[in-house]
């Protein structure tokens, strides 16, 4: 269970000494226990007490990571059940999953444009996060092993990226050989009938281990088990795969890991909407795996069609909802401009200055772009909130030495704030203040019928 700030309290040294930066102990167990500070802060908190500290403040979703080649997937950390109340942590990662009974070049094809994808979201890079191998026959088949060794070498020709082995004990001894040293794989799945050998590898290779099971008691027993076997970063894989089974599953799982500390069910969880094989429901549930709570989300199906909307889908439940993405105040140039070009204002909100760049700047118009500090705010928020006014804008001209790079001194204001146009003329005497249209997409006609 997790400690109380008083329960935290009654394990310090309780003399208020400061070395930590805090006034008392308290506020220091306080800090403590939500988690703000790192219990190494109080150099003097005894052997006894640190042990049962560490203990308490484990996180109650094991952090673990899949590795390869300078890429990494972090999953777990989680410490709550909606993102509102705090930020969720670690994105889950995309991985598309290929099979061994696929020819090489088929699984080439496959991987390589997956791979190359990358995308750029309102200056965040987006791309798929890795691959996962499938055996499609059992351990016994006549060269399985091979086959599956054959498979997990044409990902690994194409890509570097972190790797999902999913086969029985003895295709994934064959697949693990094609791995470079140093890669953390995920493997997966033990089951009650193969843990014992799944451990077994999952310990040898230093590898993350996914335990499969149909109900919950029998997840927590295995969980159990490996772990006593040795390994350490385990992935739950609960075998349901309707929307309403794997929902149920996943968030019965996480409240006994988050709300009862429970800690055989405190992992990260794996869940495989590619198993629909219909591409529209397997996007609907590899959604429902993004918001309720999956680490690894694997799928069967890659197009940017389908990967972008899940990427944003993934970067807005996991972006901090009480830190806007913001960037940096200041003045862009879009497309080369020169003096003559105009001064076109927006806010420092990503998404607000990412419209309005790129509608500009696939235009082909020239322009200067003011981002004036708005605390990461859009306009018509900022305006509301009293931090985008004639004031703060005019300051920002004079900050970024504005008038130095133009001639002309034409400003443009977002149509939305069309009401600040008379303040900002007495703000800027010198500057021609034009309001422009309230929606980024209508610039580009803007620019060319009343600023050329
Ligand atoms: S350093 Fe430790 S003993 Fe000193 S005030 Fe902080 S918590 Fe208390």
């Amino acid at each position: 269970m997790a400690l109380s700030g008083i329960q935290i309290y009654k394990l310090l040294p309780q003399t208020n000494c400061k070395e930590c930066n805090f006034p008392t102990c308290l506020a220091f167990a306080m800090k403590l226990a939500a988690k703000q500070v790192e219990l190494a802060d109080c150099p003097y908190v005894s052997e006894e007490s640190s042990a049962k500290l560490s203990a308490a403040s484990q996180p109650p979703v094991r952090p673990m990571a899949v590795k390869s080649n300078g890429y990494e997937v972090k999953a777990g950390s989680e410490t709550v059940l909606f993102r509102h109340e705090r930020t969720f942590v670690n994105r889950p990662g995309l991985f598309l999953r290929v099979y061994d009974s696929e020819s090489a070049e088929a699984i080439k094809a496959k991987v390589k444009p997956a791979d190359n994808y990358a995308v750029d979201y309102v200056g965040i890079d987006l791309g798929m996060s890795g691959f996962a191998v499938q055996a499609d026959g059992g351990d016994a088949s006549p060269g399985s092993a091979q086959r599956f060794a054959a498979a997990v070498k044409a990902v690994r020709e194409v890509s570097h990226k972190p790797i999902i082995l999913i086969a029985g004990p003895e295709a994934i001894k064959a697949g693990l050989a094609e791995l470079a040293e140093g890669e953390v794989p995920l493997l997966c799945c033990a089951t009650a009938e193969n843990w014992e050998a799944m451990a077994a590898l999952a310990k040898g290779a230093k590898a993350a281990l996914a335990v499969e099971a149909e109900t919950i008691d029998e997840l927590v027993a295995l969980t159990t088990k490996v772990k006593d076997a040795g390994v350490q970063d385990i992935v739950l894989s609960p075998t349901q795969r309707s929307l309403k089974g794997s929902l149920t599953a996943s968030t019965m799982m996480r409240r006994l890991a988050l709300k009862k500390n429970f800690r055989p069910l405190g992992f990260p969880i794996i869940s495989f909407p590619g198993d629909w094989g219909d591409v529209s429901r397997e996007v609907v549930a590899a959604a429902q795996a993004i918001g309720k709570y999956s680490g690894f989300i694997v799928m069967d199906h890659f197009s940017p069609e389908t990967a972008y909307p899940l990427l944003v889908l993934r970067e807005n439940i996991y972006t901090d909802p009480q830190k806007p993405i913001q960037v940096t105040p200041g003045v862009y140039e879009i497309n080369d401009p020169g003096p003559d070009d105009p001064v076109l204002v927006t806010t420092n909100f990503s998404i607000t200055y990412f419209s309005v760049a790129n509608e500009v700047e696939g235009s082909g118009n020239k322009a200067w772009m003011l981002v004036a500090d708005a605390e990461g705010m859009s306009v018509l928020t900022a305006w509301a909130a009293g931090k985008f006014d004639a004031e703060v804008i005019a300051k920002d001209v004079k900050r970024f030495g504005v008038a130095d790079k133009v001639n002309a001194k034409r400003i443009v204001l977002p149509g939305h704030v069309a009401v600040l146009s008379g303040e900002l003329e007495e703000e800027l005497p010198d500057w021609e203040v034009k309001v422009g249209p309230r929606e980024a997409v209508d610039l580009p006609g803007y620019m060319k019928s009343v600023l050329n």
